[in-house]
């Protein structure tokens, strides 16, 4: 079952840089994709793209059946879309479930139940093995941790698709292990996983499938098993 199906992507920047020149993605839901290649080909615009914070001058973009519309991240969320940045947007002085819920607290007039949203945001914690304390200050965190309070983050919005762009690329050895733990209990659960990636025997222990990205193309796609690394 194909949950991302993306077909020519075109996007030229302002300037006249093509970072995407009709790029296809083909992702099936409950598999760990990465998008792998060397820097400046592209693939943070294509994830950009799929989180609907870039629009693609070309090219047609279908999330789990549906149409993309590139109005902006909010109509990706809607669609259970999740993003974690490289850079991670946490409030430090905020605590971390304070940081999981911002942008999604209830309407005007509804009283915000903080004690509901401490217990909903360890639940999400132990059922994706996010080890994290709600209660704890953001500031303090190693940025393994923050990480993890990022991906809380999108799926206390329900994400069903997670897009990573180069999550190991902060971590130190030990929080890599601990990632793909909670990578390896997403996709256990239904979630869908897409990675930016470097290093190919990381690429090879978590990934299903690669689609390699050059000079803004789409070059390959692979699955990991029919991968051999390199002595
Ligand atoms: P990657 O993630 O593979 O490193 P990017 O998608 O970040 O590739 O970049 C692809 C190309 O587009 C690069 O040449 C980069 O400099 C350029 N680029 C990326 N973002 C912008 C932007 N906002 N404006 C102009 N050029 C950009
Ligand atoms: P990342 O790989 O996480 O996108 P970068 O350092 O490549 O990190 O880019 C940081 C930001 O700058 C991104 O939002 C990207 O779109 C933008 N950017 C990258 N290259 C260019 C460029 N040549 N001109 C303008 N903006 C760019």
């Amino acid at each position: 079952n194909r949950i991302i199906e993306a077909r020519g992507i075109t996007r030229i920047y302002p300037g006249g840089t093509v970072a995407n020149d009709g790029v296809s993605l083909t992702v099936n839901e409950g598999e760990v994709h990465a998008v792998v290649g060397e820097n400046g080909a592209g693939k943070s615009t294509l994830m950009k793209i799929l989180f609907g914070i870039e629009k693609p001058d070309e090219g047609t973009l279908v999330v789990d059946g549906q149409e993309a519309r590139f109005d902006g991240p909010k109509d990706a969320i809607d669609r259970g879309v999740g993003m974690v940045f490289q850079h991670f947007s946490l409030v430090p002085s905020f605590s971390v479930y304070e940081n999981v819920v911002l942008g999604s607290e209830p309407a005007a007039g509804v009283r915000f139940d903080r004690a509901a949203a401490i217990k909903r945001v360890r639940e999400l914690s132990e059922q994706f093995r996010l080890r994290v304390d709600p209660e704890a200050q953001t500031r303090a965190l190693p940025v393994g941790q923050q990480q993890r309070v990022e991906i809380l983050k999108a799926l206390y919005r329900e994400a069903k698709i997670l897009i990573l762009d180069e999550p190991t690329a902060v971590l130190a050895p030990q929080e890599v292990e601990e990632l793909f733990t909670a990578i390896r209990s997403l996709v256990k659960q239904g979630r869908t996983v897409i990675f930016i990636a470097h290093k190919l025997p990381e690429v090879l222990a978590i990934s299903d499938r690669i689609t390699v990205m050059r000079a803004g193309k789409t070059v390959g796609e692979v699955a990991s098993s029919e991968v051999t690394e390199p002595e």
